[in-house]
């Protein structure tokens, strides 16, 4: 068996990792952590560590790891038909069964799903698609797409652009251009301390209507926007936000895409955040919680209106011009179906909902009245800590002080817990496995108030 120092070099000489600190991680100054299994909340690294996720992998593990079901389906996919490509028409059971699934848990008006392998190429395609719309309905300048700072849809080019996060800008050369950010719907972080709830939404709706107005509705194609902001902050809407942005869309004729990569199949105790919000949205999309990351899948769920045109544009032009090799893949389709078959038997959604808000209310009532913790918030099994400097003046530490990466890594050393640093803000995420339980639920509380303790008395 490889020892750890060999992997260790190995990882260091020969492994590109995402997110991460180039230099420092060649300069072997931060660690390489291997993780070799894991069952239900739990990961375990080949030391035999074990950590309990809280945040589900990257939000994704959605059923819990180890989970037999999906691994058979898997195998049994592999053996009877590895591969096979889903163009002009070709498909397998499962692709076939899976695209039904889906289609029966979304909203009504909801017609087809393309698949694809990742969010972010799944939000490459919308915004291809929402292009061609415009083209075929004779609308060539309607193209800008309105995306909101913190939002998070991805680090491609186009979905690099639209994730509203600098460091996924800075020295790309991104945004491009067709792309517009408005407002963060992150009331805890307002300018104005003195505005309500219904007041920022109110600001947050003039922002957007005073961008559409300079840059001409005619020019807007779509907006796209999380339910709850994931990776920007996690961070649930003002009430009534998403009702008043709907009527602004639906005013100015702009398409609305809901990127439920993390809130679809029942990270908000619903099966969709855009029911939980009364969005409506002409395209769905959908990756993590589809197969719970048993093999890389996800979607775009197109709304009739939409699909109607897309129709049209090829009785016009021929065959759609857009695909990927890996459209449907066997394995991720049956991983799919299998899973969201489990989330249904093991009633998941409803978990998540209940033991989410125990979560949640359990993180508040230990850690809200200590003089660093600003605000603790979630919704279903999705919950944040946002630490300031001071609570009265709201302000916040510098980015320097690392206190919220300091408080994940001290929660990790202390008690083998993992809760997510999101990338801007002191803001420790929780994200856990729906199969969590309320036991469970309290050793994440615990070990976070320790945490928080140790690093800030
Ligand atoms: N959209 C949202 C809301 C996400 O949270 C993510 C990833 O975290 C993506 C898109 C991009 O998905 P992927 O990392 O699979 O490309």
């Amino acid at each position: 068996m490889l020892t750890n120092d060999t992997l260790a070099q190995w990882d260091r000489e020969n492994f590109f990792h995402p997110s991460t600190h180039l230099a420092q991680h060649a300069r072997g100054e931060t660690q390489t952590r291997v993780i070799k299994t894991a069952s239900g909340v739990y990961i375990e690294d080949r030391d035999g560590t074990k950590m309990l996720d809280a945040f589900a992998g990257l939000y994704c593990v959605n059923v819990g790891y180890g989970r037999q079901e999906i691994a058979e389906a898997i195998a049994d996919q592999a053996r009877e038909l590895a591969y096979y490509h889903s163009y002009v028409g070709h498909g397998t059971e499962a692709s076939i069964t899976l695209s039904k699934m889906i289609l029966d848990r979304a909203p009504a008006n909801m017609s087809k799903v393309y698949f694809g392998q990742s969010g972010s190429d799944a939000n490459e395609t919308n915004i291809k698609l929402i292009w061609y719309y415009n083209n075929i309905l004779g609308r060539p300048e309607k193209k800008k797409i309105i995306s909101r700072w913190r939002g998070y849809h991805g680090s491609g080019l186009m979905t690099g652009s639209l994730t509203g996060l600098e460091l996924f800008h800075n020295k790309f050369d991104l945004p491009l251009s067709q792309v517009i950010h408005t407002e963060a719907p992150y009331f805890f972080r307002r300018d104005d301390l003195d505005q309500s709830e219904a007041e920022f939404v109110a600001h947050c709706v003039a922002k957007l209507e005073a961008q559409i107005e300079e840059e001409g509705a005619d020019t807007i194609a779509a907006f796209i926007g999380e339910p709850v902001l994931g990776t920007g902050g996690l961070v649930p809407p003002p009430t009534g936000y998403w009702a008043a942005i709907q009527a602004v869309l639906n005013k100015h004729d702009i398409l609305l895409i809901a990127d439920e990569v993390v809130t679809g199949f029942g990270r908000l105790g619903t099966m969709f955040g855009s029911e939980h919000y009364g969005m409506e949205p002409d395209i769905i999309t959908i990756a993590k919680g589809l197969t719970s990351a048993y093999a890389p899948l996800s979607g775009s769920i197109i709304s009739e209106k939409m699909w109607k045109v897309l129709e049209q544009g090829t009785d016009e032009n021929g065959a759609i011009g857009h695909g990927w090799t890996y459209s449907a893949h066997p394995i991720g389709a049956a991983a799919g179906v299998a899973n969201l078959k489990l989330i249904d038997d093991l009633n998941l959604i409803e978990n998540a909902g209940t033991v989410g808000a125990y979560l949640q209310q359990s993180l508040r009532e230990a850690l809200s009245a200590h003089p660093n913790v600003g605000d603790v918030r979630g919704e279903g099994m999705l919950c944040a800590v946002e630490f300031v400097k001071d609570k009265d003046s709201r302000t916040y530490f510098d980015a320097s002080d690392k206190v919220g990466p300091t408080i994940s890594a001290t929660l990790l050393a202390q008690d083998k817990v993992i809760a997510r640093a999101m990338p801007q803000g002191d803001i420790l995420g929780f994200a856990p496995p729906f199969c969590l339980t309320r036991e469970e639920a309290d050793t994440v509380v615990a070990a976070t108030l320790r945490a928080v303790t140790t690093v800030l008395g």
